[in-house]
């Protein structure tokens, strides 16, 4: 079952490299696999130590996710540490983060409110408008503690 959704995984991988004209070779498809099947953010150390034996070095794997990122496919995070980290760029799933300040817990937020406030930007004459929004708290686990 679960190497199923896996291997679901590796496909749609390898289909979004194609369809974005980059080319596909193994440790784009396992970077890219990897981001599918992790929420992440992760930075590219931590996508670098993720893939174990599916490892290829470390230049490749910043190589690649800078070529997804031009791709639209992977998107940057800021969670407030001045660590770059990235995730996997889902259109029809996006999001917002909640980040523990003390043992880094990194949980999604799945609504969005701010369409009003983009409203206003598109008012105002600008297009292609994204926005970064994350939250900072303390988690019940560790406030219980
Ligand atoms: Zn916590
Ligand atoms: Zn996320
Ligand atoms: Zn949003």
């Amino acid at each position: 079952m679960k190497t199923a959704v896996s291997k679901k995984l590796d496909q749609k991988a390898e289909k979004l490299i194609k369809e974005n004209n980059l080319s596909l070779t193994e440790s784009r498809k396992n970077i890219l696999g990897y981001l599918l099947k992790n929420h992440g953010p992760f930075s590219v150390e931590e996508i670098h130590n993720g893939l174990g034996n599916k490892a290829c070095n470390l230049a490749t794997v910043y190589r690649s996710i800078a070529q997804f990122e031009n791709s639209n496919l992977v998107e940057r995070r800021y969670l407030g540490d001045g660590i770059l980290r990235y995730e996997y760029k889902d259109m029809k799933h996006h999001h917002h983060h909640i980040i523990c300040r003390i043992c880094k817990n990194v949980a999604k937020m799945k609504y969005c409110f701010v369409s009003e406030i983009e409203q206003m930007v598109r008012d105002k004459g600008y297009s292609d408008i994204t926005h970064s929004l994350e939250f900072f708290g303390v988690c019940a686990k560790c406030k219980a503690k």
